[in-house]
């Protein structure tokens, strides 16, 4: 589940993925914190793909060298290259595809070593080709076929690394060692692995982007109160689990609110489905613009009843709220005529402020702030219930701190 943190209410809440997805990505690429989780998501989708790369090239190396010491032809320079540059950068690449926060390094250091390999093979096709050997070139197509297809890099790495293996390539065969028919061969069939290379690279990353942002959208969704946009029960239920262990551990307090509309049914009779669900949108707006801080947390809790869980020591804010949502409500002016309580739409609040320790749970916490609510009811609607046993907030604008009576 994504982050819980503010959030506008309707149907379109405030997703940055839906408005990328509005926005498109001709360019393949997202804005900031989306692109972000997305090369996340990408680097991990290939991994075990990918760092079939430096394994196989470190043995391939290893190898070779091992064969040019037993054979006697220690040539200083490969030797050097291999040893001071390209097996630790392999090294390290191969280290950075275990480490999941550093996707981009790994992405990195992924297209350099493979720009490095295809400098090699270039190399070592071009002295081939001058001992009369061309049709060496072989090895440089299928290596930018290898970039482009199979190390499931980001387009614009993949499009780095394999123009400036093919342009060396065909750069050096036409400056240094013109062989007529075979260069122009050679240079033809590049410029089509390229072609098609690039088209399939950038198909399959268009593909993979977009159910990218699919699947966060629906789970996303699936998150939401489909009418509110606020959470819906589901993440009510997982949140609340991971917040008490949370406030636990951090010996933070808890505020629970629970939230429910005056008269609703009678409202409905009176004025009408489609006006209630009007009426539980703008009381819902009103309930989220209140869960500004990271960890608050406002759901639909059912029907007509919302929750609003705020974390952290019960400070003006926390103790002003509850009051302010209540007046904020009521400040909405939807006339409701039947209502023996008032003249407009009104709520009534039960709060719980809970310290959560061994000896308290999750469930008596919730029940605390249902009898609150149950009591606000009695008393007479409109009005703000609180129930604080390790209080110190007496006083105030409150009309009780109601003692667990059982
Ligand atoms: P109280 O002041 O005691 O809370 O009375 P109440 O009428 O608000 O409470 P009750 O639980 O009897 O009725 C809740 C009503 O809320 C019943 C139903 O018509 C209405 N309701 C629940 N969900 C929705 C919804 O999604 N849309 C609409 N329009 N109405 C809903
Ligand atoms: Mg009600
Ligand atoms: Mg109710």
């Amino acid at each position: 589940m994504g982050q819980y943190g503010t959030l506008k209410t309707g149907q379109n809440f405030n997703s940055p993925f839906a408005d990328q997805r509005q926005k498109g990505f001709r360019w393949l690429i997202f804005s900031e914190f989306v692109e972000e989780e997305f090369l996340q998501y990408y680097a991990q989708s290939n991994e075990q793909r990918a760092r079939l790369l430096p394994v196989l090239a470190i043995i391939t190396i290893l190898v070779s060298m091992v064969v040019m010491l037993v054979e006697g032809r220690m040539n200083l320079p490969v030797i050097g290259f291999n040893g001071v540059v390209l097996l630790p950068t392999l090294a390290v690449t191969l280290w950075a595809s275990a480490q999941p926060r550093r996707h981009r390094l790994y992405q990195l250091l992924l297209a350099f070593s493979a720009l490095l390999i295809g400098m090699w093979v270039t190399s070592i096709v071009t002295r081939a080709s001058m001992i009369g050997m061309s049709y060496y070139f072989a090895a440089v197509i299928a290596w930018v076929f290898i970039v482009w297809e199979l190390l499931g890099l980001p387009f614009r790495y993949a499009a780095f690394t394999a123009l400036i293996v093919s342009g060396t390539y065909i750069f050096g065969s036409f400056a240094w060692n013109f062989q007529g028919n075979e260069t122009i061969f050679s240079t033809t069939l590049l410029v089509l692995v390229n072609g098609i290379g690039a088209y399939c690279c950038y198909q399959l990353e268009y593909t993979v982007r977009r159910s990218f942002l699919e699947s966060k959208v629906l789970g996303q969704l699936a998150e939401r109160d489909g009418l509110t946009g606020l959470y819906n029960r589901r993440s009510y239920d997982e949140y609340i689990a991971r917040i008490w262990r949370q406030s636990r551990r951090e010996q933070a307090q808890l505020t629970f609110m629970l939230i429910d509309i005056d008269h609703f049914k009678t409202f409905n009779d009176q004025y009408g489905h489609q006006a209630g669900d009007d009426a539980l949108k703008a009381v819902a707006e009103v309930i989220s613009l209140s869960a500004q801080r990271p960890l608050d947390f406002a759901a639909r809790f059912g029907g007509e009843e919302f929750a609003l869980i705020l974390y952290g020591p019960a400070h003006e804010y926390g103790r002003e709220l509850p009051g302010q949502i209540r007046e904020a409500v009521r400040n909405l002016k939807i006339v409701h005529k039947q209502s023996p309580t008032d003249q407009y739409l009104t709520v009534s609040i039960g709060v719980a402020m809970v310290m959560p320790d061994a000896k308290r749970s999750m469930a008596g916490a919730i029940q605390m702030a249902d009898e609150a609510l149950y009591q606000a009811k009695e008393e007479g609607r409109n009005r703000v219930v609180v129930n604080a046993p390790d209080a110190h907030i007496q006083t105030g604008r409150f009309r009780a701190a109601r003692q667990a009576s059982g």
